[in-house]
């Protein structure tokens, strides 16, 4: 009977600490539970000011799905010398560059060093690749551009290859999609290359353009008419024709996706 007293007295006291083990781990499995619904709400919260903080920076770029961090950007002008516009909203009279002969081009000679380099690294890339085009005078792209209107108008053109005779009008129409009129030219800066491994428009091995297209700015270089820019840059895909910007500009650029004018854009004056 002794003995049966003092199993109950056991099993009692067993039972009492369990009920308050499972009381105090409830407990605690709540305590831990507002916690984290807590955290999750904060991260919610943060997440949201977030997402409103990255609208409106890529609401100040000048196109979507561009996500620009202003306070990262170069510090850099407008006015800055690497960064001028010559397209068909910017015409130019001529410029008359300092000249280098490089690559048997002459580009501007503040770049001379960076097209040598660039060029170095592309020709490890491919052996074919070579300069087509450096710079060119106002007057040498008034030539280009008539005898290209010429030659549109004869049917013997890039665009009107049928033989038959166009005017004048409807030739100049065609050839500004692959010849920017004299003083809307890049070329008459000096710091605009054409560099292929084909001596032809768009037509090198897509897989070396995207190559060379990466390392270009290490050197300070950008494909400037990218696939998807016509809209900024007035000017079709062009796999051939980098511009020098500088090497902070042109990696900004690259890691943001923006053409040289969006880019531009954005810097103060
Ligand atoms: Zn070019």
């Amino acid at each position: 009977m002794r003995k049966n007293k003092k199993s109950y007295f056991i099993i009692a006291v067993l039972f009492v600490l369990l009920v308050l083990v499972i009381f105090l781990g409830v407990n605690n499995n709540r305590r831990q539970l507002e916690k984290a619904t807590k955290e999750s709400l904060n991260d919610t919260a943060l997440s949201t000011k977030k997402s409103t903080h990255q609208k409106k920076e890529s609401i100040s770029s000048s196109s979507t799905n561009r996500s620009v961090e202003a306070s990262n950007l170069p510090d850099a002008h407008q006015s800055d010398w690497n960064l001028i516009l010559v397209n068909k909203w910017n015409k130019r009279a001529e410029l008359n560059p300092p000249l280098t002969l490089v690559g048997g081009k002459e580009v501007n000679s503040k770049i001379a060093s960076d097209v040598a380099a660039f060029l170095e690294a592309a020709q490890k890339i491919d052996p074919a690749e070579h300069l087509i085009s450096g710079y060119r005078s106002v007057t040498y792209q008034k030539q280009l551009y008539n005898n290209y209107v010429a030659q549109e108008m004869a049917g013997q053109g890039t665009v009107n290859r049928t033989g038959k005779a166009i005017s004048e009008a409807q030739a100049v129409l065609n050839v500004n999609t692959y010849s920017m009129p004299p003083g809307m030219s890049e070329h008459n800066t000096g710091l605009a290359i054409d560099m292929s491994t084909i001596d032809s428009l768009n037509d090198s091995n897509p897989e070396v353009v995207a190559k060379i297209m990466a390392i270009a700015p290490n050197y300070g270089f950008v494909l400037h008419f990218q696939k998807g820019m016509s809209a900024s840059t007035g000017v079709d895909y062009e796999d051939w024709h980098y511009r020098y910007v500088g090497v902070e500009n042109a990696k900004y650029m690259m890691a943001h996706h923006l053409s040289l004018e969006e880019y531009v854009a954005l810097l103060p004056k």
